[in-house]
């Protein structure tokens, strides 16, 4: 498996992700994403986007605000409840998450080999003496304090006075923007049930312990769906929440499996019931096996009626939904699938990392799903001293970009030039040379025809110039490379 160092590195190399405020040495666990990282969150978000809310008649888009009113965070529970049990060193003053301890490898100095310092895996004990970690994972020295509850919200003030009457957080999850908007929405759009509300956006947590690249930030973005259904309908003979919270499920996987992540690396894990949280009836969490092994990419709860409870008494605003066969008043309960996109951009990342030998030399390819892909296709002048091909590879490029992500590249020679798209994970290259401009010296007519290669496979075919939109449109929609060549045979 590929490790976090390697797509670091080539995350930074070639302009995805960046360290923020690098200039000035950098801010802890916060990230900017480079020209190439932002089209790739952008694609994710927007295939997200269409497939659950567009292209869905049950669902409904929404842009909340992050500031909310602060009796939002009361009602929602996490103005008492949504903190982290936190531990220091009282030698090297690290802190550290107490119920992540056992997660993290540790530093210890062995008796039984006169004090030689080793790191243990996480949650081993030393091999030598047989000891289990005591003291800080970090230095290995210091005693832990015991825990304390930390809230992870970001506290603000609104307007222009610091004082405790203006105090409000930056939103720890877009759900809470969801549920407040749930009356305006269902009658403004005339919904009935069951039917949900998406909606992507920034969210921010004062995490103890970030890291791991973009896997856990203080900032970071949330695709969630809020899905209500009336609690009394029986769907398939079974309640209607714990049906549609099994169908959210199968959906959430298979959306994960159809751009691109393995099977074999995407894995459910229920929550028992100490994991719990205190509103769920029920959580799953889909777990991908990232380079720092299996960790949560994404979950889906049943968050019962709690929410709309809540907010309907602390507002005094009476959230209900009516149900007209039943001719009575109930209070929807919630299905929740939250999925983080700088997790997701993390997962399809790993997956797509691949080092391949091609004819005797090392090549780095990311085997972006094409939709995904940051840059679709990229144009390329076999040679850039003739400006006949340079004009006509800027004009196809123009005329790509109006549909698609399309790039212009003559910084090197063509074999470079292949290796950088290869490395950056764009699906298909064209590639203008003489025969496409022919070449009155020689007497050569110009075929008027471009070569698109192909990322995973390297084939070649040679296309019109002015059928390439319509045949790249066609690449990246799914139709097979074998089935495209043929026709594109038949025609010529
Ligand atoms: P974890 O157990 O990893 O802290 P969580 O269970 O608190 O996550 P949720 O509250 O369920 O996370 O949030 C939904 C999703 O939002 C997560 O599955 C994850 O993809 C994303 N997410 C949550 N916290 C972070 C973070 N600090 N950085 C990046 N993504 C996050």
């Amino acid at each position: 498996m590929t490790s976090m160092d390697t797509l670091v590195s080539l995350c930074k190399r070639r302009g995805f992700v960046f360290q923020s405020s690098e200039i000035y040495g950098g801010t802890g666990s916060c990230w900017d994403y480079g020209p190439l990282g932002v089209e790739l969150k952008n694609k994710i978000k927007h295939v997200w986007w269409r497939d659950f809310i567009q292209q869905r008649a049950d669902m409904v888009g929404l842009d909340a605000s992050i500031l909310m009113h602060p009796m939002v965070w009361k009602a929602s529970g996490h103005v008492d409840h949504f903190t982290d049990p936190m531990v220091d060193c009282r030698e090297c003053r690290h802190r550290f998450r107490a119920d992540q301890l056992e997660e993290t490898a540790w530093v210890h100095y062995c008796p039984a080999t006169k004090g030689n310092k080793f790191t243990i895996p996480a949650g081993e004990p030393c091999s030598h003496c047989g000891a289990r970690r005591t003291l800080c994972p970090d230095c290995g020295k210091g005693e832990l304090t015991p825990p304390r509850q930390f809230n992870l919200m970001f506290k603000t003030f609104i307007g222009p006075v610091e004082e405790d009457a203006a105090v409000t957080y930056l939103r720890p999850e877009t759900a809470q923007g969801i549920f407040v908007n749930f009356e305006n929405v269902q009658q403004s759009m005339r919904r009935k049930l069951p039917f949900g509300i998406g909606q992507i956006g920034k969210a921010f947590r004062n995490e103890i312990t970030p890291g791991n690249f973009i896997f856990r930030t203080r900032e970071f973005e949330q695709m969630e769906v809020e899905y209500f259904v009336n609690p009394h309908d029986i769907v398939e003979g079974r309640p209607a929440d714990e049906y549609w919270h099994d169908r959210w499920i199968e959906d959430c996987l298979a959306w994960f499996r159809r751009y691109g992540l393995g099977a074999e690396n995407l894995r459910l894990h229920e929550h028992d019931r100490g994991e719990l949280a205190h509103y769920s009836k029920r959580t799953a969490d889909l777990q991908y096996r990232f380079p720092i092994g299996w960790s949560e990419l994404m979950g889906i709860a049943n968050r019962t009626d709690f929410d709309l409870k809540e907010h309907a008494k602390f507002s005094g605003k009476a959230l209900t939904y009516f149900d007209e066969e039943r001719k009575e008043h109930v209070v929807p309960y919630v299905i929740e699938p939250s999925a983080g996109v700088d997790r997701a951009l993390l997962a399809f990342l790993v997956e797509a990392y691949r080092e391949e030998e091609v004819r005797g030399e090392k090549r780095v390819v990311l085997r972006f799903h094409p939709e995904l892909a940051p840059v679709s296709v990229a144009v390329l002048p076999l040679l850039k001293k003739r400006d006949d091909i340079v004009r006509t590879a800027h004009a196809i490029r123009d005329d790509l970009s109006r549909h698609v992500t399309a790039v212009y590249d003559d910084t090197a020679a063509i074999g470079r030039l292949y290796r950088r798209q290869d490395e950056v994970g764009t699906p298909y290259c064209v590639t203008v040379d003489v025969q496409t401009v022919g070449d009155t010296d020689k007497g050569e007519a110009a075929d008027g025809k471009v070569t698109i290669r192909d990322r995973d496979s390297m084939e070649q075919m040679r296309v019109p110039a002015s059928r390439v939109v319509t045949v790249v449109g066609e690449l990246l929609g799914g139709k097979r490379w074998a089935d495209v060549s043929a026709q594109i045979g038949r025609s010529s």
